[in-house]
């Protein structure tokens, strides 16, 4: 099926304040963000109505800006009271909720710094298929040997910014064109860091090893599913996972907002049980979390 493409869809978008129809949301083609990379956003999932951890989003978008260097014209309590009307008026009952913010036109030059922030609130329902297929089969990873992760101190790792992507963008579309549906990056020491938009979990015995975030972000999912862990019995242990690391394992999945909780079927030619009960269990108790 053909997605209608975002600019051409109904409904409204919440731009600098103001509530207007989805196709007059619009910026001028001379923006620092799109020229520089000066942008940050989040995605959040809408459950019958319910924004997921909308404060926790919500925090990091203005953590993500603030890294960037620069603040937001709204506050938690703004952008909150703003997003539950954007969500209420395209009546988004299941779906997908993107913030976004950026430095706008008011100069072209690297510094930014006198150019106003701009920020957007938009949503749309979702279609499940393509999630709900891939977790009943489980994700087929490779290991990306083409681009690693970069060190702490060459990106803003903490920040949801668009510039990290651009690194993801590329490793996921030449996961795609070999066949896999996504990759793991190493850092430079050749450790396992996360999937392209995901955090990544072993699970080994009856434990979960998952990597320290400290070059990645430290994802909402990826902290939610750890307090799920400790509730249930789980131990959770954080620690630098090398790829020898994958073959003790009897089963991994990733986590994210869009995802979820997705089991891996396998990496590169390790395999592993896509429905390993502990995964099956930790699936349940999310979807009641977020469903609650
Ligand atoms: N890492 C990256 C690079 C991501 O894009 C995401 C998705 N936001 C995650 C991890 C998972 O983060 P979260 O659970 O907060 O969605």
């Amino acid at each position: 099926m053909i997605q209608k493409p975002f600019d051409q869809r109904e409904g409204y978008i919440w731009l600098d304040g103001q509530m207007l129809p989805w196709q007059d949301a619009k910026i001028h083609t001379l923006t620092h963000g799109l020229h520089y990379g000066s942008s940050v956003f989040e995605g959040i999932r809408v459950y019958n109505y319910k924004p997921f951890k909308l404060k926790q989003h919500l925090q990091r978008l203005i953590l993500s800006a603030q890294t960037l260097g620069f603040s937001l014209p709204y506050s938690l309590e703004e952008l909150t009271k703003s997003t539950l009307e954007v969500i209420k008026l395209n009546d988004i009952k299941n779906g997908y909720f993107r913030p976004a913010a950026w430095r706008g036109s008011e100069t072209m030059l690297i510094c930014g710094s006198t150019a106003d922030a701009s920020v957007l609130l938009a949503g749309w329902p979702e279609f499940e298929n393509k999630r709900l297929e891939l977790r009943n089969r489980g994700v087929r990873l490779t290991i990306s040997t083409k681009w690693r992760k970069p060190d702490p101190d060459a990106s803003p790792y903490t920040a949801k910014a668009a510039s990290v992507y651009t690194l993801c963008t590329m490793v996921k579309n030449d996961a795609t064109a070999s066949g896999y549906d996504d990759a793991l990056m190493l850092d430079s020491k050749g450790r396992i860091t996360e999937a392209t938009t995901a955090n990544f979990f072993l699970i080994i015995g009856d434990e979960l090893h998952t990597p320290t975030p400290d070059r990645f972000l430290n994802g909402i999912t990826r902290q939610t599913v750890i307090e799920i862990a400790h509730t249930l019995g789980i131990k959770v242990i954080e620690k630098y996972l090398t790829p020898e690391d994958l073959k003790t394992a009897a089963g991994a999945f990733l986590t994210g907002t869009a995802i979820e909780l997705m089991p891996v079927k396998s990496i590169d030619d390790i395999t592993y049980d896509h429905q390993h009960p502990i995964f099956t269990k930790l699936c349940a108790a999310y979807e009641k979390l977020a469903n609650s």
